[in-house]
């Protein structure tokens, strides 16, 4: 049974004591997670350990990075390495966000680097893959987040794909109010677990979780979710909000 999963991306916001006072406000909300359900925290890097550290009497709650390096070790000046997150506990590493793509110019190719060192350190990539709006104006959205796909994942083995999360964020979604509606969402998550399928396999396809990120919020979260291919969300905005984030929990 794929796990259901709720992703809060932080990206560059709140200082650490800001940090801690939401960590400790989704804890007291008295969250009571099922065997298949996660709860996924991605602070910014200098906050993983210490986010780390108060959930970890909390089982089913787990930390990520919100990016790694795609090099190993070495003269890599401010860069941080899978290496150095697996050192200090961290479980997930979100990678390939439209954001890092765009601002960073990360590409398919280095993305899928990156995709091993987090995987030869014992960690999970959530996978960020969509397109942007002009792309869903041309309805060539399948052949875009295919090609993202086969670029980044499909040098992998059936094996360690079973580590991988996938989150489809269409990016004319993310952080703009516009959600994909329940259908588009399920018609690109069915078309991702095709494809996972007519490459891995469907009991691969099957086990995969896939995740929507897009301007995901307690009133449309479950919605979102009770799509048949939708298996959680990744959420920006209304992560930063105790209450808003807890909600959206709540609607897995
Ligand atoms: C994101 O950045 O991954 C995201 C989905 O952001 P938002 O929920 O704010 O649209």
């Amino acid at each position: 049974m794929r796990k259901k999963i709720v992703a809060g991306n932080w990206k560059m916001n709140l200082t650490l004591a800001e940090g801690e006072q939401l960590v400790n406000d989704i804890l007291a909300a008295g969250i009571n997670l099922p065997e298949d359900q996660a709860v996924v925290i991605a602070p910014p890097f200098p906050y993983v350990q210490k986010v780390k550290q108060l959930t970890r009497n909390y089982p089913g709650i787990f930390v990520a990075a919100q990016n790694c390096a795609s090099e190993k070790s070495g003269a890599y000046t401010g860069e941080v390495s899978a290496a150095m997150l697996a050192s200090v506990g961290i479980d997930y590493v979100i990678l390939g966000h439209s954001e890092r793509r765009e601002y960073f110019s990360e590409t398919n190719a280095q993305l899928a680097k990156k995709i091993d060192q987090v995987l030869a350190n014992g960690l999970k990539p959530i996978f960020c893959c969509g397109e942007p709006l002009e792309v869903r104006q041309a309805e060539t959205q399948n052949a875009y987040v295919a090609k993202q796909l086969e670029e980044s994942l499909y040098h992998l083995d059936a094996e360690a794909l079973k580590n991988v999360v996938i989150a489809y964020e269409p990016i004319w979604a993310i952080g703009t109010g516009l959600t994909a509606s329940a259908q588009q969402a399920q018609d690109m998550h069915a078309f991702i677990r095709a494809q996972i399928a007519a490459k891995y396999g469907r009991e691969a396809a099957l086990g995969l979780s896939i995740l929507y990120g897009g301007s995901a919020k307690p009133s449309n979260a479950a919605e979102l979710f009770a799509c048949p291919d939708v298996d959680g969300g990744l959420i920006g905005g209304a992560s930063l909000v105790a209450a808003d984030f807890t909600a959206i929990i709540k609607s897995l």
